[in-house]
């Protein structure tokens, strides 16, 4: 599968690395595969819109704006300023607006106020009018408007947040009211569907609150018609009736708004497992909403990797056992586990909140009453993880944090196959893992929900990474491998991670947050039973030539840890603990070390390395025969970053 020639790197700005990822699987599909894909590809891409203006309000005009500069302007393309615009120019681009992808603080434009009159005054006909202009320019320049897309601290956070999920002026009061009063009036309380996942919550003429519905008929109604004009191409080409009945139901979901059957398709698409070629087509996830229940628009198509797939199938086929064995109390634990389906995928294309920045392993529905009925899909996104080890091999990232050579050896052995495999666990068997206590709401950790429900996934993962199981199923290359893997999640865990922190801030994201919190809460363990023993502890950060490492000395004491922790997180979610959830992130998942902030910060720039990465798409061209008949479509890897973005302004806009 490597292939050493391809050039997985591209272009490099700002704190961003662009990679591209490579399709091999696609050549295997038969021409009607090939056209399926094509077309759920295209229903992939014609959403992008709807993500930039859930992000903000004022991302699209500005997106036509920065483009129009780009093309049209008279002023001079050289020149500091003009570096400066496409330094933000390729910022917004990536992040679907103007707030960081990750941060989502808003992007502070290095050109000045002045100088983006000057090249909105140099276009000959402008698509932005004057007036629109001068509110834009305020919204780009002036660092206190609009200056975080989701606010996770403070009096109201909504009013606080930049993103669209809310009208204008609408109070965090007022909408937790609103859903808490649509949960308690729910026809099937034990089967909720997602409240408010689909809309924007507004205020009519009279000032009451209503939902403006995202449909073909309703809010984002041109894009979504779009998308299922081109769903329905792809049902022509479906490999089974299971998926025609799938997008069926999309199809009815997207011109509705119905929630339930948003319920049944979801149901419909978990129990499609025979086809090669998947896909996620909607509104998905809600880390873009401040109270967790808005969904941002995401989706991407993908083809099974047949090879990579028996791995996962392992795990699979012993979900039970790993249930049965972990060392949670049997009150939260699933009695019967059903569903867990795992793939390893290669993706076909990226789209929504997938693109460019992309998570590598998905675990949907996201509904808990239809995860726990009928299971759940998860996937592992192998050729962007390809993508990600080919371009840091050798950039001297690892040796700079992992100064022990014999440690350093083992990570560069066995970390990628390792790191899989624990995306592997979490997905598949961590997410699907335990259950809740009878009447307990699964909303019930409310902000912190995220952060916990990764944590449990993480440490489900962890713990039975270094199980000798694994070893006994073929998974792990030695019986000690996984000691790479606690280094390497330690490591990121309190250091590394950091570097995607800004000076003075502390961590918000829930993964980071996740990671933080186990690996602090596992220090602090080490420290105190060290001392209680008076042996020196399983793991503790020493400084050495003036600077701080991280030192392992007792891997099965972690692993006891890590067994312990994930214990009380299960509890805490089983029994909705909001309390003990709210301590336990608080403590150990928030707060950043200045001085070693400072360091890694000071170690990490000195690399000159990108902290976030993310991917251009590959693209699908049909070949037409003389009365336009296709008889193939081919894939290249050839567009730039730039062109791409322009192309999708244009053709999906
Ligand atoms: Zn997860």
């Amino acid at each position: 599968m490597r292939n050493n020639t391809f050039p997985y790197a591209q272009l490099r700005f700002a704190d961003i690395q662009l990679l591209r990822y490579r399709v091999p699987a696609f050549q295997d599909l038969s021409l009607g595969q090939k056209q399926y894909v094509y077309h759920l590809a295209e229903a992939a891409l014609c959403g992008r819109d709807i993500l930039w203006d859930q992000n903000c309000r004022h991302n699209l005009a500005i997106r036509r704006l920065l483009e129009d500069i780009l093309q049209n302007s008279a002023i001079v393309h050289e020149g500091k300023d003009w570096e400066a615009f496409l330094t933000y120019l390729r910022q917004v681009w990536f992040a679907n607006g103007i707030h960081h992808h990750y941060s989502t603080d808003k992007f502070l434009p290095a050109f000045s106020a002045e100088w983006l009159g000057q090249a909105y005054r140099a276009i000959p006909s402008p698509v932005i009018g004057a007036e629109e202009f001068e509110h834009l320019a305020e919204v780009i320049t002036n660092p206190s408007v609009m200056p975080k897309r989701v606010c996770q601290s403070g009096d109201d956070l909504l009013l606080a947040s930049a993103c669209n999920y809310y009208g204008e002026g609408v109070t965090q009061h007022e909408a937790e009211q609103f859903y808490a009063q649509q949960k308690a009036s729910a026809p099937q309380p034990d089967q909720p569907v997602m409240y408010g996942m689909n809309s924007r919550l507004e205020r009519d003429a009279e000032g009451n609150l209503y939902e403006n519905i995202y449909s073909s008929t309703g809010l984002y109604g041109r894009q979504i018609e779009r998308i299922c004009s081109h769903l329905e191409k792809a049902m022509e080409f479906a490999e089974n009736d299971r998926q025609r009945e799938v997008i069926s139901l999309l199809l009815q979901f997207y011109r509705t708004g119905s929630l339930d059957t948003f319920d049944q398709y979801t149901i419909q698409w978990i129990s499609e497992v025979e086809g090669t070629v998947d896909f996620v087509n909607g509104f998905t996830e809600v880390y873009g909403d401040p109270l967790g229940l808005k969904a941002s628009w995401e989706g991407y198509v993908n083809i099974l990797d047949r090879e990579a797939t028996r791995r996962t199938e392992i795990l699979s086929q012993n979900a039970q056992w790993f249930e049965d064995n972990s060392p949670v109390d049997p009150r939260f634990k699933k009695k019967e586990c059903k569903g867990v389906t795992a793939r390893v995928v290669q993706a076909a294309i990226l789209g929504g909140d997938l693109y460019p920045s992309s998570a590598i392993g998905i675990n949907l529905p996201n509904s808990n009453w239809v995860r726990s009925v009928y299971g759940s899909k998860s996937v592992t996104i192998g050729n962007l993880t390809e993508a990600y080890d080919q371009a840091a091999m050798g950039n001297g990232f690892r040796q700079e944090f992992i100064p022990d050579a014999k440690v350093l050896e083992q990570v560069n052995l066995y970390a990628h196959q390792l790191d899989d495999l624990h995306t592997d666990l979490h997905e598949c068997l961590g997410h699907g893992s335990g259950q809740l206590l009878p009447g307990v709401d699964a909303d019930a950790l409310g902000v912190h929900g995220s952060t916990i429900e990764e944590t449990r996934a993480d440490l489900f993962a962890l713990y039975y990474i270094a199980d000798q199981k694994m070893h006994q199923l073929g998974l792990t290359p030695t019986p000690d491998a996984w000691h790479s893997n606690y280094y390497t999640y330690m490591l990121n865990g309190l250091m590394t991670q950091l570097v995607r922190i800004k000076p003075g801030c502390q961590i918000e994201e829930a993964h980071m947050r996740n990671r933080a919190l186990i690996a602090h809460w596992c220090l602090e363990q080490s420290a105190y039973w060290a001392q209680v023993f008076g042996t020196i502890p399983a793991m503790e950060l020493a400084r050495k030539d003036g600077k701080t490492q991280l030192l392992i000395h007792d891997y099965p004491t972690l692993r006891q840890f890590i067994g312990q922790l994930l214990a009380e997180i299960q509890r805490i979610k089983s029994e909705g603990d909001t309390l003990a959830a709210k301590h336990l992130v608080e403590k150990y998942g928030v707060e950043v070390d200045g001085a070693l902030h400072q360091e890694v910060l000071q170690r990490y720039e000195a690399l000159d390395l990108a902290p976030y990465k993310g991917f251009i798409n590959p693209l699908y061209t049909l070949v037409t025969d003389t009365d336009g008949k296709v008889t193939d479509i081919t894939v290249s890897y050839d567009e730039t970053f730039d062109q791409q973005m322009l192309r999708y302004g244009r053709e999906y806009n």
